[in-house]
């Protein structure tokens, strides 16, 4: 069976209706199902948060996984409907640091092949997200978080000239053995 249409179209009550009994649709994705709470329009912000602890209820470890293989959307669907202080965030990211080591240490175990990771940097040495690791090519390489100086002209020039640097010094730092279960 198939759902047969994107997930950040659904209402509410299909999306409880699908979670409980998601092994029967082949084309069920539950990364798709957590992103999709960030784009639905149908969904005010409670129900997108009523839909999240369902699908925590079932997808609990997956979720847990996108820390590593999406780290933004795991912010931000972690914390839907808070208001979160530039602290806060920079907490939040530390925890996600924290918590992609212990995930990669685990699926190390397992020798599995998951694909390659390297460290966030944007140029800005007090970025919050400095350190994150980052499927290599996606866009959050480089991608900056909203309250960094964007408007400080060294800062740019600073962070162009990394860029330059660092595609010259570009280096893997896993390149093996982590895989979705
Ligand atoms: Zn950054």
């Amino acid at each position: 069976m198939k759902i047969d249409k994107p997930f950040n179209t659904l209402t509410k009550n299909e999306y409880l209706l699908y979670i409980p009994e998601h092994k029967k649709y082949s084309d069920f994705n539950t990364l798709g199902l957590y992103r999709s709470l960030l784009e639905n329009e149908k969904l005010s912000i409670e129900q997108k948060i009523e839909v999240r602890d369902i699908a925590h209820q079932n997808f609990f470890k997956t979720f847990e996984f996108l820390q590593l293989k999406d780290p933004r959307t795991y912010l931000e669907v972690s914390t839907l409907g808070q208001e979160m202080t530039v602290a806060d965030e920079r907490q939040a990211w530390e925890d996600i640091r924290t918590n992609q080591e212990k995930i990669i240490k685990e699926k190390k175990l397992n020798h599995r092949n998951f694909g390659q990771y390297s460290k966030h940097n944007c140029g800005y040495e007090d970025c919050p997200m400095n350190g994150i690791m980052i499927k290599e090519g996606s866009w959050m390489a480089e991608w900056h978080m909203r309250f960094d100086s964007d408007s400080n002209e060294y800062a740019k020039q600073e962070k162009s000239e990394r860029r330059k640097k660092d595609r010259k010094n570009k280096h893997q730092i896993i390149n093996e053995n982590l895989e979705l279960d």
